[in-house]
């Protein structure tokens, strides 16, 4: 039986399975599937069964050199091969796999044949323009078809990509280009913004000045924006010119199993964003299962990730994990606000998208509109919701739960970092689920919540979360960092295990509830506590839309909460509103919450990948310098 969660301030419903989705559902009875997960090798090794391989591996996973951690070691695989050319010759041959859309009603619909000779052609191209396996390919490109066709290009020739999301400022992209050395940089005449063209060849011009690797640049012509093309750093020439010409057939690089396949960065929410690197094997089956058994995807499903490709998420279940499965991928460029707060529910009506996953920085937005927009379209396509990126507080889910799902779609909060690769914390459609939490860990990993010397800790106390066993979509290292790897992820909890940055504390039920990061937890009168249940305090009230939270320094109770709210349309911070703020969120969370003084802000600093920046507003309150501020939202 399971019982309701143990954050005071959390909806205390347990909301039970669709049963309709339980009958379709891959897995259906969820504690059966843990078990089975306890046996990870064979688990993993079951799942790695599914996709064609040149050459088995020999060893599941290799812990020899510990934390440096290897699967399917001398399996020989590609992974464009398993999302794009095994589709030809089955029956999703003339099937979309990509459905591109745009803020100004434009669309591009690539069948998965269309997609297999396009990659193969922009394989041959890079090949000619001199790269070879292990090579680094830069990107800076716009959320549109021509930037999956490169990054499977990539992955069928062997090179090594790294995309840099298209909303960084020139100094963090020459950084990126640079650390990488990349030799092609892959960008396009402009991208769709809020009924602008941002004209993204000039920032890369300006970025080429700084860096002098790059051989050529290719630009697509994308927004229609008159460019001049130069030859600051090497030569430049139009992707269609490239193409043109080029054979759509392409033989296929056999990738071991442990062969680099990208790099990406972190968000950089709690310090200088870190440089992940990826390989082969083990992403693509952690990846492609996760996405098949969270989100339950079947044949007919319309798949809408609506996560940019230059983070985590859409790397891994926008273009990746879909295109594993053989599914069709929504590619939506353009704001969830833009032209109007409904745009998305008008995306979803017109093309029947089942499965959604967002995150809970879009659901707060749109949930400041209120909730009318919603209703002006026909959701009923939609089956299962998912969630990711921040924690999602109960008076989000709810939100969604009601007004975009009609009571009747799950919603998978997906707890998972760009380290892991893949979800980790996360209920499937059989979970009987509670607002707040991402439940249990996925099959077949073995996270847990443990004090400082490793040991799990009590139900209801707080501790760090900690992956206790290797998992197949984990990072390798820190690109051209190992010292850094193994200092901040693997020291600092005895026991081998992965330190995650984040607290947590579990409920009678085993469900994970995330507090927060470690470093922005407060300490009020001995006590820890989390940012997350406090901001969901806030959010909680009516009146607010969006809270942050960061401990200041008290002389008596060592620190108190200083709060940073945005209201929702229509209220102001008076007085008043100040003290029911503060019965409010005492009542919810009891004497810990002790309130120093709370703010009225228009906005909260935020990550371009949409999460709340606190070290900025501590470093503000505090006057100290405010750190490493390339992902800062303008
Ligand atoms: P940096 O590591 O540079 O500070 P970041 O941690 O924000 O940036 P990501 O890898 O994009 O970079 O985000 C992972 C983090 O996002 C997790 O550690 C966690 O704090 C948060 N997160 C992701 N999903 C969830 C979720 N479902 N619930 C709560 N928190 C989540
Ligand atoms: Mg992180």
């Amino acid at each position: 039986m399971v019982k309701s969660g143990n954050n005071s301030n959390n909806e205390k419903k347990v909301f039970k399975p669709n049963y309709m989705l339980v009958e379709e559902a891959h897995v259906k009875n969820w504690e059966a599937e843990i078990e089975k997960g306890k046996d990870i090798e064979k688990y993993w090794a079951e799942k790695a069964e599914q996709f064609e391989w040149f050459q088995k591996w020999d060893k599941v996973l290799d812990e020899s050199q510990k934390p440096f951690y290897k699967w399917f070691t001398n399996g020989k695989i590609n992974l464009a091969y398993n999302a794009v050319d095994r589709w030809i010759h089955t029956d999703k041959r003339n099937q979309v796999a990509i459905l591109y859309a745009n803020e100004r009603g434009d669309e591009k619909k690539l069948t998965y044949y269309e997609l297999y000779r396009e990659v193969n052609k922009m394989a041959n191209a890079l090949k000619n323009l001199g790269i070879e396996k292990g090579d680094t390919v830069s990107m800076y490109m716009p959320m549109c078809p021509e930037l999956l066709v490169s990054m499977l290009a990539c992955n069928k020739i062997g090179a090594v990509h790294s995309v840099v999301y298209s909303g960084l400022s020139v100094g963090a992209f020459v950084e990126r280009m640079n650390d990488a050395k990349a030799k092609v940089l892959i960008t396009a005449d402009g991208t769709f913004r809020r009924g602008k063209v941002i004209d993204l060849k000039k920032i890369a011009d300006e970025a080429l000045l700084k860096c002098h690797t790059i051989e050529t640049t290719i630009v697509v012509q994308h927004a229609g924006n008159p460019i001049h093309m130069s030859e600051l750093s090497g030569k430049e020439i139009f992707y269609e010119t490239l193409l043109e010409g080029e054979p759509d057939e392409c033989p296929v690089e056999e990738m071991d199993s442990e062969d680099p396949l990208f790099i990406l960065y972190t968000s950089g929410s709690t310090g200088k964003p870190k440089a992940v690197l990826h390989t082969t094997a083990g992403y693509m089956v952690g990846v492609a299962t996760t996405l098949k058994t969270v989100f339950d995807i079947h044949n007919g499903d319309l798949w809408w990730c609506t996560g940019d490709i230059g983070w985590i998420t859409g790397h891994s279940y926008l273009m990746y994990g879909p295109l594993l499965l053989g599914t069709t991928t929504l590619v939506y460029e353009g704001a969830p606000d833009y032209p109007d707060p409904g745009i998305w529910w008008k995306i979803v009506e017109k093309y029947g998208v089942t499965k959604l996953y967002t995150s809970p920085t879009a659901v707060r937005h749109l949930m400041r509109y209120g909730s009318k927009y919603p209703t002006f379209y026909n959701l009923s396509s939609l089956k299962i919701l998912g969630s990711v990126g921040e924690p999602m507080n109960p008076a989000a889910w709810m939100w969604l739960y009601k007004n975009i799902g009609n009571e009747k779609t799950p919603i998978m909060d997906t707890w998972w970092q760009t380290e892991t690769g893949m979800h980790m914390i996360t209920p499937l459609p059989v979970s009987p689920l509670k607002p707040g939490t991402p439940t249990l860990p996925f099959p077949g990993v073995d996270i847990d919540v443990v004090d400082k010397n490793g040991n799990p800790v009590p139900v209801g106390e707080d501790g760090y979360v900690v992956v206790k066993k290797p998992w197949p979509a984990m990072f390798r290292t820190l690109y051209k960092d190992e010292e850094r790897f193994v200092n901040v992820y693997w020291k600092d909890i005895p026991g081998g295990f992965y330190r995650a940055g984040d607290m947590a504390r579990k409920d009678e039920d085993g469900y994970i509830w995330i507090q927060g990061r470690s470093d922005d937890v407060l300490k009020i009168a001995g006590h820890r506590v989390g940012t997350s249940e406090v901001e969901s305090a806030f959010s909680s009230h009516p009146a607010v839309a969006e809270a942050a939270v960061i401990g200041k320094s008290d002389p008596i109770k060592g620190q108190v909460i200083k709060a940073f709210v945005i209201l929702k349309e229509d209220y102001k911070l008076t007085t008043k509103l100040i003290s029911e703020l503060q019965r409010h969120v005492r009542y919810e969370l009891g004497p810990v919450a002790v309130l120093g003084d709370i703010t009225q802000v228009d906005k909260l600093p935020k990550t371009r990948s949409g999460k709340i920046m606190r070290r900025v507003l501590r470093a503000q309150e505090e006057g100290k310098d405010l750190g490493d501020l390339s992902t800062l939202e303008e």
